[in-house]
């Protein structure tokens, strides 16, 4: 599931193909990816529009439109773009296809549909509509301790709380709890200030390393759990530390059990 860093490379991966291209056409092939807006609408604006620049915000990434509008994707479970020149490699769930003048093609490819499509006039307000919290990259330390303060639950159900924090979802939640040595069934009240200061800094840590490797989890650090999760499932620093899981909020957590001990 695309979370803050994998987003952060389709963010690049538009700039590195799609920018400055003139849209011949778009089309939407299930309407069920379109919030707020119905398919005419959105495939008469984004036709003859230009995608001139791009921005993240938690997971979703924004694609500004020369019409001073903006195309916003969130990709969801299972959201991918893929950027071609022949029509028979397009994806096989695509649900938004733009065809550039140049005669190449940009794909949203979403199978499981939990994606969306939408355009907007204003980024600052669709953040607030959606009642996003700071984005996780450049959430200042003093914003965080504030946001969690007098929150009750566990620790890494506040992580996922996109409401609390944007752009951390499942396996980095995983990750960055690993690095802190703190057990994610933790409630966020016995948590110490030193915790939970432990917790923020590993949360730039943690998603900075990921950008830098490209989002390519097997590229990852020694030192990192992501890749062990669901491999050998055994502790990147103990190799006698089998991991153990846990349902948190309904999704399946990994953790050491003697490098985060349960408080
Ligand atoms: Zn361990």
């Amino acid at each position: 599931m695309p979370e803050l860093p994998e987003v952060q490379k389709y963010k690049q991966y538009i700039d590195e193909t799609s920018l400055h291209q003139p849209i011949k056409e778009a089309t939407i092939k299930n309407e069920k990816i379109l919030e707020n807006i119905n398919k005419a609408d959105i495939e008469n604006h984004l036709r003859t529009n230009t995608i001139t620049q791009t921005t993240r915000f938690g997971k979703y990434l924004f694609l500004s439109l020369k019409t001073d509008s903006w195309l916003v994707l969130h990709f969801g479970m299972t959201g991918n773009l893929k950027y071609f020149s022949n029509i028979n490699e397009q994806p096989a769930h695509t649900r938004l296809l733009l065809s550039f003048v140049n005669n190449h093609y940009l794909a949203f490819d979403c199978q499981r549909l939990f994606g969306l499509v939408t355009v907007t006039s204003n980024i600052n307000e669709y953040i607030k509509n959606k009642k996003l919290g700071p984005d996780a990259l450049t959430i200042k330390k003093k914003e965080f301790m504030d946001n969690l303060s007098n929150r009750t639950g566990k620790i890494k159900t506040i992580l996922l709380n996109q409401h609390i924090i944007s752009g951390i979802g499942n396996i980095y939640a995983d990750e960055i709890l690993f690095q802190s040595r703190i057990h994610p069934e933790t409630q966020i009240n016995n948590l110490s200030k030193d915790h939970i200061q432990s917790v923020f800094s590993h949360i730039s840590f943690v998603l900075q390393t990921a950008i830098e490797h490209d989002a390519d989890i097997s590229n990852y650090p020694q030192t990192f759990l992501l890749p062990h999760r669901r491999n050998d499932n055994l502790c990147p620093l103990n190799k006698n530390h089998k991991l153990s899981t846990v349902k948190i909020s309904g999704r399946t957590t990994y953790y050491c059990p003697y490098h985060q001990l349960k408080p």
